[in-house]
C-alpha cells in the first residue's frame, strides 16, 4: 500500500491573526511546487477563518486543533464540527496529550469527538501516546491499546480509513527529546497490527500513523524514513515557516 506522507503542524496556543497570516505566507512561499506529501496546519480557532482565505488554492489543508461532539446549543465556549467544515477545515486534532492531561479528557470523550468529526465530515488525527513513567513501567503497548479502543469504539470500517493516527511519546512532546527511530518504528508497526485486528489488513494498511514528538529538521528524516512512520505531527517547530518546511521536504518526492 502507498500510503501519501501526511505532515501537520499544531500551532497551539500561539499566533495572533496576523501572525498566522505572515507563517501562512511564508510556507506556502517555500513550499511551491511541492509533490509527493500532504500538509496540514492546525492554527487557533481564532486564525482560522483568515487562514483558511489565505490557503485558498494553495496545496496546504487546515486542521482544527480539538472541536466539540455536538452540532450547536448551549455549550459554551465549544465549536462544532459543522462550524469548522464551514471555514474549510478538513482534519481534526482529538486527544491530544495537552488535553489529555492538562484539560482532563478522557478515552470515551476522545471517542465521542471522533464519532462527531467523522459524522461532520471531518478527519480526526487521532493522537495517542504513553507518559513516561508508563515506558518505564512497559506500559507502551498498554496504554496505547486502550486509547485506541476506546477511541476507535462504533467506528465503522469504511470510516476507519478517513481516520489519521498520531503517535505521540508524551515525554517527547515539547521537550526537545524525540524517540529513536527504532522505537516509533516499534509502536508505530504494533499500533497498525492492532487496526489491522480491528479493522482488517486491508483499512489498516491504508491508515497513516504519524511520529510527534519534538520532530525538527535534524532528525526528521530517520524518523520519516522507518516502514510505518507515514509522516509527522509538528509542534514547536511548525511555529518556524524555515524549520517545518525542511521537515516537510525531508519527505517529498
Ligand atoms: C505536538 O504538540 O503534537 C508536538 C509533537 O509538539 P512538539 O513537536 O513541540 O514536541
Amino acid at each position: 500500500m502507498n500510503r501519501i506522507p501526511f505532515i501537520a503542524g499544531n500551532w497551539k496556543m500561539n499566533n495572533t491573526v496576523g501572525e498566522a497570516l505572515g507563517l501562512v505566507k511564508e510556507l506556502t512561499k517555500l513550499l511551491d511546487g511541492l509533490k509527493g506529501v500532504e500538509v496540514a496546519v492546525a492554527p487557533p480557532f481564532t486564525a482560522l477563518s483568515e487562514v483558511s482565505k489565505s490557503l485558498k488554492g494553495s496545496p496546504v489543508a487546515l486542521a482544527a486543533q480539538d472541536l466539540f461532539y455536538e452540532d450547536k446549543g448551549a455549550f459554551t465556549g465549544e465549536i462544532s464540527p459543522m462550524m469548522l467544515t464551514d471555514l474549510g477545515v478538513k482534519y481534526a486534532i482529538l486527544g491530544h496529550s495537552e488535553r489529555r492531561y492538562i484539560l482532563g479528557e478522557s478515552n470515551e470523550l476522545v471517542n465521542r469527538k471522533v464519532l462527531a468529526a467523522l459524522k461532520g465530515g471531518l478527519r480526526p488525527i487521532l493522537c495517542v501516546g504513553e507518559t513516561l513513567g508508563q515506558r518505564k513501567l512497559n506500559l507502551t503497548f498498554m496504554v496505547v491499546d486502550d486509547q485506541l479502543r476506546d477511541a476507535l469504539n462504533h467506528v465503522s470500517k469504511e470510516d476507519a480509513t478517513k481516520i489519521v493516527v498520531a503517535y505521540e511519546p508524551v515525554w517527547a512532546i515539547g521537550t526537545g527529546e524525540n524517540a529513536t527511530p527504532e522505537q516509533a518504528q516499534e509502536v508505530h508497526a504494533h499500533i497498525r497490527a492492532r487496526l489491522a485486528y480491528r479493522f482488517g489488513p486491508d483499512a489498516a494498511s491504508e491508515i497513516r500513523i504519524q511520529y510527534g514528538g519534538s520532530v525538527k529538521p535534524e532528525n526528521a528524516r530517520e524518523l520519516l524514513d522507518q516502514p510505518d512512520v507515514d509522516g509527522a505531527l509538528v509542534g514547536g517547530a511548525s511555529l518556524v515557516a524555515d524549520s517545518f518546511a525542511k521537515i516537510i521536504k525531508a519527505k517529498s518526492s
